[in-house]
């Protein structure tokens, strides 16, 4: 095990739940306070940071917050330190803590925060709700003498092209002639300068996602033996690696409004939850999103839920809901904080492959700025 620094952590990090899967426009993620460029021990894991998050940050002597919440949301025009927001990032920065913000991207991601609450829903046969990403396949035809054909098709497969879902390595030849003119100043692979050249060439064709394009063609030109390979490259139409926001699902028996209402407050930890439609009504399929999803009740009955569960839930959207016949179940948006343990142990994991030695503490603090009466 090695010591980490704070961009080793967050690389990490970002494999994870990259920036790119943000979903809202001008979303705040990333660092938001101090430097990555130091070593970090121990890492808190919270919803929000407030006054007692970084109290309990300095006590347990963290170098690094992530947090779900970005702490600096809207623009700054001043950092004063007498106002309570200044007073704070004065007490990070005093106490050398740097503060992450994951948000949209976590809420997006495989294995974030809402797969985490429909993993304590316990929906199964789960999709996305709605969809905010996804990348588009390109196409690589790369022309290659015979002799060398395979040498370029295994250093493809390598950089990843030609994964197809429980695939890889996958490629498609024709054989043909290519045919060029060397002249004065190259340093022809095959042929003399200033002589029409013929060689039997291969034409591979690879597929890959947007994002491994300059590997594949890094790994194309280093294997190709030519001075100047030809080749196509183009965009499919053809979508891949959907991801998105809110999960539906089922559950595995079908209970009445009331009782799943019960399962909320238990597998959610929350005292109480508000409740829009009739207790008795059946439930089967449920659409959840992390936060405030009043945007998303027409996704939700779209999908073919029976109820929707999120949080912040406004009094004309629950009458919308209710006239749709879409019933809803609002836990609060602070809820969210399962990804306290998610991302903790998810971290703790990725670290531990990569040999890091970093401890990853959850915020044991509670942050909920509502009480139940
Ligand atoms: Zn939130």
């Amino acid at each position: 095990m090695k010591k980490a620094n704070g961009h080793e952590i967050i690389q990490l990090f970002e494999s994870w739940s990259p920036k790119k899967l943000a979903c809202m426009e001008n979303d705040p993620i990333g660092l938001a306070i101090g430097t990555l460029n130091k070593e970090i021990t121990k890492v808190l894991v919270t919803l929000d940071v407030n006054d007692e998050v970084t109290n309990e940050a300095i006590e347990q002597g963290c170098e690094l917050i992530i947090a779900h919440h970005p702490p600096i949301f809207r623009k700054l025009s001043n950092l004063r330190t007498d106002t309570p927001a200044g007073k704070l990032y004065e007490k990070l920065i005093k106490n050398d803590i740097a503060v992450y913000a994951a948000h949209t991207n976590l809420d997006v991601a495989e294995g974030g925060v809402n797969d985490l609450l429909a993993d304590a829903l316990q929906l199964e046969n789960r999709k996305i709700l709605e969809k905010t990403y996804h990348e588009n396949l390109m196409k690589l035809a790369v022309f290659v003498p015979d002799d060398y054909a395979e040498i370029v098709r295994l250093a493809l497969a390598k950089a990843g092209a030609g994964s197809i879902g429980n695939y890889d390595s996958c490629s498609f030849s024709t054989n043909g002639q290519g045919r060029f003119r060397a002249l004065e100043g190259a340093d022809p692979f095959n042929g003399d300068i200033g002589e029409m050249e013929k060689t039997d060439e291969e034409k591979i064709e690879v597929v890959f996602t947007h994002s491994i394009k300059n590997k594949v063609l890094k790994a194309m030109l280093n294997a190709h033996p030519y001075e100047e390979p030809a080749y196509d490259l183009y965009t499919l139409a053809v979508e891949t690696n959907e991801m998105g926001l809110g999960r539906v699902g089922t559950l595995k028996e079908p209970m009445t409004l009331e009782r799943f209402a019960e399962h909320v407050k238990a597998q959610l930890l929350v005292p109480r939850v508000r409740v829009v439609g009739d207790p008795n009504s059946l439930i089967s399929k449920v659409a959840v999103i992390g936060g405030d999803g009043n945007k998303y009740i027409h996704v939700a009955k779209r999908s073919g839920a029976d109820v929707f569960v999120t949080g912040d839930i406004g009094f004309h959207i629950a009458q919308d809901a209710q006239t749709m016949g879409l019933n809803i179940v609002d836990p609060g948006h602070h809820v969210e904080k399962v990804m306290i343990k998610g991302v903790a142990e998810k971290m703790k994991t990725l670290c531990l492959d990569a040999k890091l030695s970093v401890e990853f503490i959850q915020s044991e603090v509670n942050t909920e700025p509502f009480i139940f009466i």
